[in-house]
């Protein structure tokens, strides 16, 4: 009788403790990088649920919970991601019905990593305190390979002391986490950092298709890049060309990885935030307008690095 007893406390206090548990993260957004970043802090023992409008998408994370919308991806988390292709959709994502908003606890915590502007950033911010939540932008860098190996950047707008509570969750995503400063802050920070990605690549891919084409070996060519000064993380780690280097876009299709449109997209939001303090950005303007050519040529959904086969002509 004693036993029987003690056995069914112990099952009421297991449900108790099952119901009350709460999910560590809600994660929107199960893309390229999304999907990585879900199932590493899966792997590191997190509890997810996610949620995509692709269904499929939602179900590649294995071991988290697939939720039918964004307000139940919120309902009981500790803190909800979000990572989305553009600013409209995360404020739609947020603010519309059976967003974010509905489901997310009072005082909640919500991370948006996605590349947005740093005006919208700054206007969630602003949304989150007048409706009882907490925010922060913290775009990352690094792109699907270090999605894949947890070594991404998060450059984090806004009060620190939020930063300072998920820090130890967006650690399992990533190996850096820097605080940049005021609401929109990290979002300056990744237009800043990709600028300079896209002029890289673009040069990079200028480069070796002039010296392919000239009768130079591509392996040959860019062991010299790599090993002098033009060296960067264009011809190092995500190299253009075909062939040289396993699992990055180039080498199968230019497939995955970051869509030339998602690119050009982020050229545009660093032209805007260059209209708010007047600086110059020629280089960029350039790269943008390449972009924009390829965009009208099919190269939308391929990855960035495509700009190679666009000089070389193949298409
Ligand atoms: P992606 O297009 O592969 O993924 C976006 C996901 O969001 C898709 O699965 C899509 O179905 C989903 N989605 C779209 N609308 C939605 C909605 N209303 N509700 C729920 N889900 C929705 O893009 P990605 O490459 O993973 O990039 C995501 C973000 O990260 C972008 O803002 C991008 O600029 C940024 N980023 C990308 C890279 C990269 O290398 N791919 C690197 C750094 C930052």
């Amino acid at each position: 009788m004693f036993r029987r007893t003690i056995l069914l406390f112990n099952l009421r206090s297991n449900l108790l403790h099952q119901r009350n548990q709460s999910t560590d993260v809600g994660f929107i957004g199960i893309g390229n990088m999304g999907a990585r970043m879900a199932t590493n802090m899966i792997q590191k023992g997190l509890k997810l649920k996610v949620f995509d409008v692709v269904p499929n998408a939602a179900k590649s994370v294995a071991g988290a919970t697939v939720c039918s919308s964004p307000k139940e991806a919120a309902q009981g988390c500790k803190v909800v991601i979000t990572m989305l292709p553009d600013g409209g959709i995360v404020k739609e994502t947020l603010e519309g019905k059976n967003g974010i908003m509905e489901g997310i606890d009072k005082n909640g915590l919500y991370v948006d990593c996605s590349t947005i502007d740093s005006s919208v950033a700054q206007d969630l911010y602003k949304t989150a305190k007048s409706n009882g939540f907490r925010f922060l932008d913290a775009p990352v860098s690094g792109g699907v390979t270090g999605a894949q190996a947890a070594t991404l950047t998060f450059m984090v707008g806004g009060d620190k002391a939020d930063l300072d509570f998920v820090e130890p969750i967006l650690l399992k995503a990533g190996a850096r986490v820097v605080h940049c400063g005021e609401p929109g802050a990290g979002q300056i920070a990744k237009v800043c950092n990709n600028l300079l990605l896209a002029a890289s690549m673009t040069a990079v891919s200028e480069a070796m298709n002039l010296g392919i084409k000239m009768g130079l070996d591509a392996k040959v060519l860019t062991s010299i890049i790599n090993s002098s000064t033009g060296r960067c993380w264009s011809s190092e780690t995500y190299n253009p060309v075909p062939g040289l280097m396993p699992n990055v876009p180039s080498s199968n299709g230019y497939k995955g990885g970051f869509m030339m449109k998602l690119t050009a997209k982020d050229l545009a939001l660093a032209q805007n935030t260059a209209l708010r303090c007047g600086a110059p950005l020629p280089i960029t303007a350039v790269v943008h307008q390449i972009y924009r050519v390829m965009m009208t040529q099919g190269y939308g959904d391929k990855d960035f690095s495509s700009t190679y086969e666009f000089f070389k002509g193949a298409k």
